[in-house]
């Protein structure tokens, strides 16, 4: 295997990812994965964006709108204070008291009148809790309330109301009120522009409270006044908040003041997680807060998580099961050439395997098939040739121990026959006979009829000795027109007189060749074992010998070793009779 090969191999292998229906199924995923979580990513952050960017437009609206309305609100305070103050009623009333340090604030009918003028201002505007003319000094000279309170302008009131400047405080809760405040003066001038003091009006938030309410927006969208502190000035109902006590984070409050534009997240005063816009509010330096509760700002996003959530999840299902089916589609045919090819190691070749795709795995099964069909066409090509070869040995064997003339066993075979039944006499103590035969005459017989005569009257001799045995005897061209006759657990006298039969037997029958008659005669030499000797030589010598003594005795006769005499001189007188013929 090629390095590379083997290093993903063994990263595949740590993930346990080496079969074929993983590293499709991982694949599937992984692509599917992939883009999905892009594409959700990108759609997140880009609608975050645009969310972003909605609600932020919204919330600046809000804080616009609301500053506006707060900007004009003011300026109908001030304008309201400036025509107060600016009463003949104020400053000639104002001229007439005398300058402090005052004894008492005795009941005197210019204080009473200037006091009633104040009492009757302030039942006509309910936007103020109280009016109060204040001199130079700070100190109160008259007030529409029933009791002198503090007064809480701004440190650098005089200078202000000298250089004729709005002179406006910070907001304050009034303990005696139990509401938040906001002090409002105008300087007192008589006609000749000399400064007597000035109007002080303390003004609620009734009005700001309804604005406020005004430009609330969505479920948990509320605006709120702050100052440089973040001090919480007023918040509409229904926020349960202490005002002028709760401040935000110092880091928080400056960062809203500086990012007048975007909006920022941040934790609010009662602890809920808010995205939030401020927008400054001039002249004085207080901020319109405008915030709505971070999971409502968000909903469509978390909405929208969801929603991609359950696509990918459907996606990877759908998928996932594709990539299932395609694995056990590729997977099923491997399985079954796999365990096609162990059946074929095994021996089995009559395997073949059902082919469903038309694909590289569909190919590669068909070659399979064709390869396990030439297997057997190859193991029934060898059978034959084995069988062939089996009948051509068996037929070389028969040709090695047959004569080819006579079609007996031929002198070879004879000798391992004789000496195996010798040792199997000597063994089991069996008695065994040999019978030597040789035609009588027989060159002349050529001479007479010609060599082919010879040859037929050859295979004509064989043909009657086969005739003439028992099928568990055996006769064997022993040479020429020599034959020997073998006769198993056959006795010296039975074996006589089978030699007597088949000598007979040749007499009857009558060789006729040409157009001559002749009568063939054959002389017969008998031995036995184990009485004529005791191997096989001895026996095969003692058949000879028995031939030779038949021969010498005039032929046309049986003589057994044993005896060495004629045994039939009757027929021996026959057979010469015919012989000479
Ligand atoms: P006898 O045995 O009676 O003494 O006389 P014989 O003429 O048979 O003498 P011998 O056994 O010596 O002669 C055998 C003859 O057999 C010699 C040979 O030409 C002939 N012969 C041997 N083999 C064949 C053969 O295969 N075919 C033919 N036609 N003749 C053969
Ligand atoms: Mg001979
Ligand atoms: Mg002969």
């Amino acid at each position: 295997m090629v390095s590379w090969e083997k290093r993903i191999s063994s990263f595949l292998h740590t993930f346990r990812l080496d079969r074929i229906k993983s590293k499709i199924l991982a694949f599937a995923l992984f692509a599917t994965l992939i883009p999905c979580l892009t594409m959700g990513w990108l759609s997140y952050a880009y609608n975050k964006r645009f969310l972003q960017e909605k609600i932020t437009q919204e919330m600046r609206n809000a804080t616009s709108h609301t500053a506006q309305e707060l900007q004009l609100w003011f300026k109908e305070r001030f304008y309201d204070v400036r025509v107060f103050s600016s009463s003949y009623e104020v400053s000639e009333n104002m001229e007439k008291i005398p300058p402090a340090p005052r004894a008492s604030m005795e009941e005197t009918p210019t204080l009473s009148r200037l006091r009633d003028y104040l009492k009757s201002v302030q039942k006509r505007f309910t936007d103020y809790e109280e009016f109060m003319v204040v001199d130079p000094d700070g100190e109160v000279v008259a007030t529409s309330a029933d009791q002198v309170g503090a007064v809480n302008l701004p440190p650098d009131w005089l200078e202000r109301a000298i250089n004729d400047k709005a002179i406006v405080s910070d907001a304050y809760w009034d303990k005696a009120l139990k509401k938040p405040v906001v002090m409002i003066a105008e300087t007192i001038k008589t006609a000749d522009g000399h400064f007597l003091g000035v109007f002080a009006a303390k003004a609620n938030f009734r009005r700001i409270d309804e604005i406020l309410r005004r430009f609330s927006f969505g479920e948990t969208g509320r605006l709120y006044l702050v100052d440089r502190d973040g001090l919480l000035i007023i918040a509409p109902e229904p926020l349960p908040l202490p005002f002028m006590t709760t401040a935000l984070a110092p880091e928080k409050t400056q960062a809203l003041f500086a990012k007048q534009a975007s909006s920022l997240e941040y934790t609010d005063y009662l602890g809920r997680a808010v995205v939030g816009n401020l927008e400054r509010l001039p002249p004085l330096d207080w901020g319109v807060v405008a915030a709505m509760e971070r999971d409502e700002a968000y909903a469509q996003i978390v909405r929208l998580q969801g929603l991609t959530v359950v696509i990918v999840s459907v996606l990877l299902l759908g998928v996932g099961l594709i990539a299932y089916v395609l694995g056990v589609s590729i997977v099923s045919p491997l399985d079954r050439l796999t365990n096609g090819a162990a059946k074929v190691a095994e021996g089995d070749l009559e395997v073949d395997l059902p082919i469903f795709s038309r694909g590289e795995v569909g190919y590669m099964t068909r070659v399979f098939n064709n390869m396990v069909a030439r297997l057997r066409q190859g193991r029934d090509e060898l059978a034959t040739i084995n069988r062939t070869l089996q009948e051509k040995n068996k037929e070389l064997e028969t040709i090695s121990v047959t004569d080819s003339l006579t079609g007996l066993y031929n002198r070879k075979h004879l000798m391992e026959t004789l000496a195996h039944e010798v040792t199997r006499g000597q063994r089991y103590d069996h008695s065994l006979s040999v019978l030597m035969i040789d035609i009588d005459h027989f060159k002349k017989y050529n001479d007479t009829f010609g060599h082919l005569a010879g040859d037929r009257l050859l295979a004509k001799m064989a043909r009657i000795f086969k005739e003439s045995i028992r099928s568990i005897d055996y006769v064997a061209r022993y040479g020429g027109e020599e034959f020997v006759v073998m006769l198993p657990e056959t006795g010296s006298r039975e074996a006589i007189s089978a030699a007597e039969r088949i000598r007979t037997r040749v007499v009857g029958e009558t060789m006729i060749d040409s157009d001559e008659t002749h009568s063939t005669t054959i002389s017969i030499g008998v031995a036995g074992f184990p009485e004529n000797g005791d191997t096989l030589e001895s026996v095969v010598a003692s058949a000879d010998e028995a031939l030779y003594q038949a021969k010498r005795g005039g032929r046309n006769r049986v003589v057994s070793a044993r005896h060495q005499e004629k045994l039939d001189g009757g027929m021996l007188a026959m057979s010469r009779g015919l012989a000479e013929k």
